[in-house]
């Protein structure tokens, strides 16, 4: 039986979390839960888990939700009330939680990182889905997982595939995560694309791209900010940084490939030229399932892959004009340093005024550029963690401050 602890609980990822451990008691038990702001199902999930722990991201929704849980008829509250904690320093108790043996990182964006440091520094295992924490702070994260021991297991659909791909080799024990050290043998990365919400559009109709459109994604049931990133290949982008924390490839052997099915999760292409690939429905489930169960493997009744029914499979290169945002995270990635953070902080930052309909959806690689080259100067090679938060800062602001100034906006 592993102990979990599910940061970001009511989200996409949290969610998903919970109805797998709810799917296997005797695999798995909550301890922990760390949510923003959504009560009402947070509630519900302490009367289904009965965690020890429970962390909000604000103190002001501490109150609100102990009368909720205090006003619940007898029979339906926890029969032990879990602690209460708050702000980032409650949510770094939650994901340290002495009792936790594996933290679910489903926190969105740079948000996740101190919680997720807490955890890398308790020693914990790590089922990463908060892919932000890595990019950002890729150069403080892996020293520190050396120093713990703890284990970043991939959550990501596309780097879980990697992983379960190298599996099957010889050098397993040495993939088995983020030394930052290659892995010999592994040639190439190439990561599968869905193509996102707007892959049959043309550049010319993304000028009148709405929020509604840039949230609906065709394969994948996800939360707001990453449906944006799909639409955009930002999150691809981010997932070749993440990819190269994560299997220590330079950026020159981990490519992009375009496949709308969403069935080949990703793919290693090995010394001999070998190519191995992982399929399966796109359902978020199984990539958390197996970061949370590895190395063992749970025998679940879902629904199982049929290729004769789905007959083909299409892969093409992806566009790099419609889509600059890949490249900007290419370049960031290869620059290192204190970049990545701040390609991070301005894409957070430029989505968070897109779907607050400030910006159009053509104004959010403007932006990433303009702060990815603003601080090219200001570059730090080696970053600490003050240094990446504060270029997330910076990064966020100057963002903003362009914004509202429109300069090199397109309309
Ligand atoms: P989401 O928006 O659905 O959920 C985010 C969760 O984080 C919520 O519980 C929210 O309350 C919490 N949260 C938000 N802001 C917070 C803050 N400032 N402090 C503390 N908690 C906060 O997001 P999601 O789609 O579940 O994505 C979560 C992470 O997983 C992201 O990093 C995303 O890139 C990654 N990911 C998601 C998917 C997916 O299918 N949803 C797939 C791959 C990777
Ligand atoms: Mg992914």
């Amino acid at each position: 039986m592993k102990a979990i602890s599910v940061l970001g609980s009511t989200g996409s990822i949290g969610t998903q979390t919970l109805q797998i451990a709810e799917e296997f008691p005797e695999q798995f038990k909550v301890v922990a839960l760390t949510a923003g702001q959504n009560l009402n199902l947070l509630v519900e999930q302490i009367k289904t888990h009965q965690p020890e722990v429970v962390a909000l991201a604000q103190e002001k929704h501490l109150n609100p939700l102990k009368e909720r849980i205090n006003n619940l008829d007898p029979e339906k509250r926890p029969k032990v009330l879990p602690q209460f904690v708050s702000g980032v320093e409650g949510l770094c108790i939650a994901a340290s939680w002495d009792h936790a043996d594996l933290v679910v990182t489903g926190i969105v964006g740079c948000a996740g990182l101190l919680p997720t440091l807490a955890a890398i520094k308790s020693g914990k295992d790590i089922a990463l889905a908060n892919k932000e924490t890595l990019i950002a702070a890729g150069p403080v994260v892996l020293p520190e997982l050396k120093r713990s021991g703890s284990r970043l297991l991939p959550a990501d659909s596309e780097h879980s595939a990697i992983f379960q791909c190298l599996q099957g080799t010889p050098w397993a024990e040495n993939a088995r995560l983020s030394t930052g050290v290659p892995t010999p043998g592994l040639r190439n990365i190439q990561l599968t694309a869905s193509g996102g919400a707007f892959r049959d559009w043309s550049t010319e109709d993304l000028k009148n791209a709405t929020v509604k459109d840039a949230t609906s994604h065709p394969n994948w049931s996800m939360g707001r900010k990453i449906t944006v990133d799909s639409a955009t290949l930002m999150n691809k982008g981010l997932e070749v940084i993440e990819a190269h924390y994560l299997f220590g490839l330079d950026y020159d052997h981990i490519e992009i490939v375009i496949h709308p099915q969403s069935i080949i999760h990703s793919m290693i292409e090995l010394a001999d030229s070998s190519v191995l690939a992982q399929m399966g429905w796109p359902d978020m489930k199984l990539p958390i399932l197996y970061a949370m169960s590895w190395p063992n493997r749970i025998e679940t009744s879902w629904e199982r892959l049929n290729l004769p029914k789905l007959q083909q499979l299409t892969f093409k290169e992806p566009d790099k004009t419609k889509y600059p945002c890949m490249e900007l995270a290419y370049e960031a990635g290869k620059t290192g340093g204190t970049m990545p953070a701040v390609l991070n902080a301005a894409n957070e930052q430029a989505v968070s005024l897109f779907l607050e309909e400030k910006i159009s959806f053509l104004s959010i690689p403007k932006l990433i550029e303009a702060a990815c080259e603003k601080h090219k100067n200001e570059l730090r090679s080696q970053p600490l963690l003050n240094d990446v938060i504060e270029v997330d800062k910076w990064s966020r602001k100057y963002v903003i401050e362009i914004a509202e100034n429109h300069r090199h906006l397109p309309k």
